[in-house]
């Protein structure tokens, strides 16, 4: 099975097609994965709490902490961005299991209410702040809740609805939205050609079960395809393929852009994410509290600034001197609004401009706001790396030139997003002084944003 398709690497492809072929090994990694997973999630629930002489190289509770928030989480985002989402359908021990339950499970039709196309952030957003409110990259108990209770009902929904499909993956997992916006600018893809299909006489043509559910002769991008390998080959259409990095945004799902995707982009990636990561070093909600606490003084209202309530609804390790009193989560639910307002705003009005200069009749320019995805995937790396950066920091470990790695990063996906834009207008307009001007609205908020949060994760 070699590359029939024009300019398709003959190597690339060929990787493609070993994944066909080893679908079984890759079954056994999976279930290494789960096994890995499941260690990493129960053991630090079993050990006490770790002291100042504990690190990450001799603390099975650090050290857990250290995998969970420290590597993997970062690096599967930036693995996601470089090469699409190969964890998803090779190592992601959660649709493992979905897919195994669904291949014993009840093969029930997939409810309607599933389908709705908001929960890709719905979830997402309330993942985020839940695992904020309770702490859950600093402690093993809120960690095990969220990861292992969204594994239960990846099983659960396995068990339902499909059959051999990972229909939670393709609708209800609460990083499916983020992994799918972030694989659109990876430079690999399972690309078909429509003309091999049509003739489909090459290659393989028994069936292919597409376990996220991709009608395949019709895909799109990347943001669906779990990267799976199972396809590559079928009817001598589909192959692992390079492309252009901006390919989709310009010409592929960037154009079917929908209103829930620009939600997850704006508000959400570049409004609750930099806080969600940001908060505890805020000025900002030191400012928020202390306005908080003394209404609550003024009011003589003591239970806000002292009840403990459970750790699974509150952060309370009174033990490690930490706990969050309701004044503090409302503080916090506070700044993560503020921050979703200022980014609706800061990019929302620009993106309605831009679409107004461009004359993009009667809708909102989702096209466009597809140009922030690098810029949204950079500030995500660079948070979540910031963990990576503090963890191995407080253990001893210090990463140099870190802090101008994670700023050079952000800087040149800002100058690709900007760069998108002015790619973007030309499918709208094609005077080169109009173009010139929809960019320049678009690039004042990514410029602001960029330096902005440089200087967070700076300071
Ligand atoms: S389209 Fe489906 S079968 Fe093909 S690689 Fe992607 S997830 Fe796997």
């Amino acid at each position: 099975m070699t590359s029939a398709l024009p300019g398709a690497p003959a190597l690339v492809a060929r990787f493609g097609d070993v994944l066909l072929r080893h679908q079984a090994t890759i079954r056994y990694l999976q279930w290494a994965m789960v096994a890995i997973y499941a260690i990493l999630l129960a053991v630090p629930l079993l050990l006490p709490f770790p002291t100042h002489t504990d690190y990450l190289w001799n603390n099975a509770v650090r050290f857990a902490q250290f995998v969970f928030w420290g590597v993997w989480w970062p690096f599967i985002i930036l693995a996601t961005a470089l090469v699409g989402r190969f964890w998803c359908g090779i190592l992601c021990p959660e649709g493992a299991l979905s897919e195994f339950a669904s291949r014993r499970g009840a093969g029930r039709a997939i409810p309607a209410w599933m389908k709705w196309s908001g929960w890709p952030v719905v979830s997402f957003v309330s993942t985020t702040v839940y695992g904020q409110l309770t702490s859950i990259y600093q402690y093993p108990k809120p960690a095990a809740l969220l990861l292992g209770g969204s594994t239960f009902a990846a099983i659960v929904i396995g068990a339902r609805y499909g059959k051999a499909k990972r229909v939670w993956c393709r609708f209800l997992c609460p990083v499916n939205g983020v992994f799918g916006t972030v694989s659109k600018i990876a430079p690999l893809h399972f690309r078909v050609d429509p003309d091999s299909w049509r003739v489909g006489q090459q290659g393989r043509s028994n069936a292919v079960n597409c376990a996220p559910l991709i009608p395949i002769k019709t895909m799109q991008g990347a943001a669906a395809c779990h990267m799976c390998g199972r396809c590559s080959g079928y009817r001598g259409a589909i192959r692992l393929s390079w492309r252009n990095p901006a390919s989709d945004i310009l010409h592929g799902s960037g154009r079917l852009a929908t209103m829930w995707e620009t939600v997850l982009i704006v508000p959400v990636l570049l409004g609750l994410v930099p806080a969600a990561l940001h908060w505890s070093d805020s000025g900002v909600f030191q400012m928020i509290r202390l306005w908080l606490v003394e209404r609550c003084l003024d009011l003589h209202l003591v239970w806000p600034l002292s009840q403990h309530l459970p750790w699974w609804m509150l952060t309370d390790y009174p033990l490690a001197n930490d706990v969050m009193t309701p004044v503090d989560a409302f503080t916090l639910l506070t700044l993560l609004s503020i921050s979703v307002a200022a980014a609706t705003l800061m990019f929302g009005v620009p993106l309605a401009a831009s679409a107004k200069i461009l004359r993009m009749r009667g809708r909102f320019s989702h096209h466009i706001a597809q140009a922030l995805i690098p810029l949204a995937a950079a500030c995500l790396f660079s948070g979540l790396l910031s963990l990576t950066v503090s963890q191995l920091r407080s253990d001893g470990v210090v990463i140099p030139y870190s802090d101008p790695f994670r700023g050079g990063i952000v800087l040149a996906a800002a100058a690709w997003s900007v760069a998108l834009v002015f790619q973007i207008s030309a499918f709208y307009d094609t005077r080169l002084a109009t173009r010139v001007c929809a960019t320049l609205v678009m690039a004042v908020p990514i410029t602001s944003f960029s330096v902005a949060w440089i200087a967070a994760f700076l300071s």
